[in-house]
């Protein structure tokens, strides 16, 4: 790739953006769960369970959580029997996921380094694979997706939670507001990094609306590729099949 990318609503080359998402997420590593509480009001909490309902996890099902941070999505998931593997670019994102899991007794997680551009697992390996918040950061969406599909058994299923611009009149507004003022400042109180939590609102704003997305998961060659609206759009969860 050559072409000029956003971070937030910055251009920089492909190769600055994802040294840019590295360094944002190294940063807040150790904020990072206190600080989805502060900026959600808890409300990621229940996201994440909603989220799992629908993937519905199986007891023996291989599931690569992407991007998977410090293992939130991937905690609820294995605790219903599932063999998960956390993926994330970042190791300190996964570190502070590892220890959260040995201070829990939470075992048989895999952790790996991976970037969802270029994962190094086998074809057909997984029977479903989820990505929680991660692809708006993600430098090449498509290539991403086209990894998702390859890792996936037939039947697998992809899965994403992602924040949405809300078209809502009022609370868009309100959203708004929130995000560009207050998420800042929050940023800047708790993690003492205002840029960072910046980057993040930038990229909610830049992500492409739920129809575009879904079609982008569509060309990726998923089927029955779906757009999911909660809280008003201010979240949306997409998901489609391998066939
Ligand atoms: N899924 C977790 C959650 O919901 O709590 C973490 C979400 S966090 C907002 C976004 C994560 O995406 C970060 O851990 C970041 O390191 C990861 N990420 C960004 N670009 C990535 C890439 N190209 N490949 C894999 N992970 C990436």
């Amino acid at each position: 790739m050559s072409d000029k990318v956003n971070f937030g609503d910055e251009l920089v080359s492909p190769e600055e953006k994802t040294r840019r998402v590295g360094h944002v997420f190294s940063s807040v590593a150790r904020r990072y769960d206190v600080m989805n509480d502060l900026m959600s009001g808890g409300m990621h909490r229940l996201w994440k369970d909603r989220f799992v309902n629908r993937v519905t996890p199986r007891p023996g099902e291989a599931i690569l959580d992407m991007a998977g941070g410090t293992g939130d999505v991937a905690f609820r998931m294995a605790r219903r029997g599932a063999a998960v593997t956390v993926a994330d670019i970042n190791a300190d994102m996964l570190e502070v996921g590892k220890e959260r899991a040995r201070a829990g007794g939470r075992n048989g997680l895999r952790w790996q380094v991976e970037n969802a551009e270029r994962l190094s697992f086998a074809d057909a390996r997984f029977d479903a694979y989820t990505i929680v918040f991660g692809i708006r950061n993600v430098t090449d969406i498509p290539a991403a997706l086209g990894e998702a599909h390859r890792v996936l058994k037939r039947g697998g299923r992809f899965f994403c939670m992602e924040f949405s611009s809300s078209d809502w009149p009022g609370f868009s507004n309100l959203y708004e507001a929130f995000a560009s003022h207050v998420i800042p400042r929050i940023g800047k109180a708790v993690a003492n990094d205002e840029e960072s939590y910046r980057y993040l609102v930038e990229s909610i704003r830049r992500f492409p609306r739920p129809p575009v997305f879904r079609a982008m998961i569509g060309d990726a060659g998923f089927v029955r590729a779906a757009a999911e609206p909660m809280l008003g759009g201010l979240v949306t969860i997409h998901s489609g099949w391998k066939i």
